[in-house]
């Protein structure tokens, strides 16, 4: 689905991610994790082809990016949601146009019955009319999560999702997460938080990928 073959990355100051081989299988779930830095946001940009691989090979639904005209490039990446770290909204727009914004981009609507489940489910139907800043932290990574999936990804990547909420609104954050998962999507979230990893691992297979000197290792059980 999503797969790198020998990639590598680097911004222009020395090699941040070296010699990327690995698979991301449908239907997966897998935690990126590694110290702030190591290259976690610029991996999940090179999942969804915001950036190509300086050297090697990226390939998103049997695709190689690099070789892909830039409207094949958008039209691929309708297809994975993305849950950005630093989670923006144009303020002037309620909250329920916000999650809509993809559909209204792409110059399609959505039924109106599917906004509404799609806000009761992460359990903001009451705030559909509320301004972005005057949301909390929890409600603002809900809202992003409904807009990553409005379009209906079968990809998800989040980049630490629950970056600035509690711990109870991390949960509730990652039980969404695991629902998608249920449901057939590809899911990938990027993350420092180890208890929500382990939280994770008690709810469903998962697979743990590491930042270790720029290379991307598969941890082991010991986390
Ligand atoms: P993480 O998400 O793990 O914290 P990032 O992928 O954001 O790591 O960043 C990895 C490294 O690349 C950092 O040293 C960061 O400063 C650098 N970096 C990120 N974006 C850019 C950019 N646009 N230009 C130059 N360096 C960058
Ligand atoms: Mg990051």
């Amino acid at each position: 689905m999503i797969a790198f073959e020998s990639a590598a990355y680097n911004y222009g100051g020395g090699e941040l991610l070296s010699d990327v081989t690995l698979k991301l299988a449908p239907g997966s779930f897998h935690f990126l994790t590694g110290p702030s830095g190591s290259g976690k946001t610029t991996f999940l940009k090179l999942a969804y082809a915001e950036l190509l691989p300086t050297s090697g090979h990226v390939t998103l639904f049997d695709r190689e990016v690099k070789s892909l005209p830039r409207d094949d490039v958008a039209n691929l990446r309708r297809r994975i949601g993305v849950v950005h770290q630093d989670v923006q909204f144009l303020d002037h727009l309620p909250l329920a146009a916000n999650v809509q914004l993809p559909l209204t981009v792409a110059g399609r609507r959505s039924e109106s019955g599917d906004l509404d489940e799609l806000l009761k489910w992460v359990g903001l139907s009451h705030l559909a009319d509320a301004l972005p800043p005057s949301l909390s932290g929890g409600e603002r990574q809900r809202a992003a999560l409904a807009r990553a999936i409005i379009m209906g990804p079968d990809i998800i990547l989040a980049d630490e999702p629950t970056g600035n909420v509690d711990w109870e609104m991390s949960l509730r954050l990652l039980t969404l997460l695991v629902e998608l998962n249920r449901m057939g999507k590809t899911i990938l979230i990027a993350t420092h938080d180890l208890n929500l990893i382990r939280q994770a691992k008690n709810q469903i297979p998962t697979r743990v990928l590491r930042i270790s000197k720029r290379r991307i290792q598969l941890a082991g059980a010991d986390l």
